[in-house]
């Protein structure tokens, strides 16, 4: 009935879009939560993630829950996030696999360094994956990091010099040719290298997006990931730039170009945006291959159950709720059975999970109907066209998120805000 090969913003497409939106604005609303932070009765998989909440300047897109940097507040938090990792291994949870996130994760590569081993000895920790910059090359953060850190991922997010400009990571990292050198030269000290690009820049031309793929292809990186640009319906620089130039019309004709373009001989696709050399590494997106996931640090999120954990996103209470022997999860948000399911089929469809699952309906069928998904020799498949809408949904998803650490932000306490924000 369609053509689902020629990915395009079609009713379908908007229609899906607006339903994630809705959706998110029904769900996302957090709530205080002043009970204990469940202890831990099972053995099941989840994943640790620890949040670095400093950068040294800001980029003018980015979201996420960020302070400008302080070495004796840095200092401090290192050390907190210590006690709130024992604090957590006393409720009973271990971990397996661990996610450092930022901010800037190497903002001091000793106490990083510090952190990682002391997570090692408190966990069963088998696999490290930390998010870093250009910069990592440099060395009193490669040395702290060579031998500790099994997958690096590296935000590049554009060689276009221009681009880097509108984003505020030129005057940050360099130009686009010296970003390719630098992590070029990263690839040889890590298991895996992710690099972090982003497309559908405003008024992007196709040529530039086919310049960054074979820019970022030569470096041989065993991780690559396309993110569209999120304009956030809530900063500043989201809503000025969303005005005439967030089109949907290029980002499906960008994310065609990828698909196509992307070098399959060598790259599987894991997810709507990630290509992964081999398909068992741990990718960007997490929540994939973790239905549950403990975030520790201020602004992390975690999910175990049916909750949605938020943790303080103020650093002052954050070091008061640790110095009292507390988990530093202050809001929550509880999702009915549906919802999860809900929620956890527009994950497993994004990270192509379509087999052996109990999705809810009716939205399952819907999909089925809209041929998003088809039943090829008895496996479910999401036509190309069906990957653009559920990269659509994934994107909503992330910007009710990012409303969401709005929120949080404005609740800050007057003590933070000597902290640049
Ligand atoms: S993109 Fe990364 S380096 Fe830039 S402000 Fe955001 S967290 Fe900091």
């Amino acid at each position: 009935m369609f053509d689902n090969n020629t990915i395009r913003m079609d009713l379908r497409a908007r229609f899906a879009s607006k339903i994630m939106k809705s959706a998110c604005s029904y769900y996302l609303k957090p709530k205080k939560f002043n009970a204990d932070f469940p202890e831990c009765t099972d053995n099941k998989k989840r994943l640790l993630y620890l949040h670095i909440p400093f950068c040294f300047s800001f980029c003018a897109y980015c979201t996420f829950h960020k302070f400008i940097f302080d070495q004796k507040t840095a200092e401090t938090y290192f050390r907190l996030l210590k006690k709130e990792m024992q604090l957590i291994r006393k409720k009973g949870y271990n971990f397996a696999a661990m996610y450092i996130g930022g901010g800037t994760p190497t903002v001091l590569p000793a106490e990083l360094a510090g952190l990682i081993d002391y997570a090692k000895e408190l966990f069963d920790i088998k696999e490290v994956s930390c998010e870093s910059d250009p910069d990592h090359v440099s060395s009193p953060i490669l040395e702290n990091t060579v031998d500790r850190i099994d997958r690096l991922s590296v935000g590049i997010q554009t060689f276009n010099d221009n681009y880097l400009k509108l984003i505020g990571r030129y005057d940050k990292f360099g130009s686009g040719e010296s970003q390719l050198e630098k992590v070029k030269n990263l690839m040889p000290h890590f298991p895996i290298v992710n690099i972090d690009m982003i497309y559908n820049y405003p008024d992007q031309k196709k040529e530039e997006l086919l310049n960054d793929i074979s820019k970022v292809l030569s470096t041989g990186s065993q991780q690559i990931t396309f993110y569209p640009l999120m304009f956030s319906s809530n900063s500043d620089w989201g809503i000025k730039n969303r005005e005439g130039s967030k089109s949907y019309k290029r980002e499906s004709e960008l994310f065609q170009l990828i698909l196509t373009n992307m070098d399959t001989k060598k790259y599987e696709q894991r997810t709507q945006w990630a290509f992964s050399k081999d398909t068992g590494d741990i990718i960007d997106e997490y929540v994939v291959d973790n239905d549950e996931y403990i975030g520790l640090g201020s602004g992390a999120f975690g999910f175990i159950g049916d909750t949605l954990y938020i943790n303080s996103f103020s650093l002052k209470e954050y070091g008061k709720l640790i110095e009292e022997n507390k988990i530093s999860a202050v809001k929550n948000i509880r999702f009915g059975k549906h919802a999860v399911k809900q929620y956890r089929m527009v994950v497993d469809l994004f990270g192509f999970n379509l087999n052996n699952k109990a999705f809810p309906e009716p939205e399952f069928s819907l999909l089925k109907l809209s041929e998003c998904v088809q039943n090829k020799n008895g496996y479910y498949k999401l036509t190309p066209q069906g990957q653009f809408i559920i990269s659509l949904m994934i994107s909503e998803f992330y910007d009710g998120m990012n409303r969401v650490r709005t929120a949080m932000r404005k609740e800050l306490l007057n003590e933070d805000s000597k902290f640049k924000r």
